[in-house]
């Protein structure tokens, strides 16, 4: 039988946020097993919540979000955010706005917790 809350667009609630992490996840398990660590770029690029992990998990929530009829977040802006308290540099202008931060129903305000 199908699901027709995922179908119809319904606010999915929980299953939405598991998926949401598991996008998160298999993105930092997909980076840490194929880029490169000795890359000069790799702590910009590639490591914890970067743009490449940036740029693939949004890749992924889109289509998630278009297969399930519903916004599927897998919360970038925290872990960008988090990065940032670490240390990491902070992602230019033109990042910023590719990154399409509050795409996946995340808050982009600090609400969210
Ligand atoms: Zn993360």
């Amino acid at each position: 039988m199908v699901n027709t809350a995922i179908n119809k667009g319904q606010d999915l609630g929980l299953a939405e946020q598991r998926l949401g992490t598991m996008i998160h996840e298999l993105t930092h398990a997909l980076i840490e097993q194929f880029a490169c660590s000795d890359c000069g770029t790799y702590k910009e690029n590639a490591a914890s919540h970067g743009r490449a992990w940036q740029l693939l998990s949004r890749a992924i929530e889109k289509v998630a979000s278009k297969l399930l009829l519903s916004e599927i977040g897998s919360r970038r802006f925290k872990g960008l955010m988090g990065d940032i308290e670490l240390g990491f540099r902070v992602p230019s202008a033109h990042d910023v706005e590719i990154h399409d931060f509050g795409a996946g129903g995340e808050q982009v305000d600090g609400a969210d917790g």
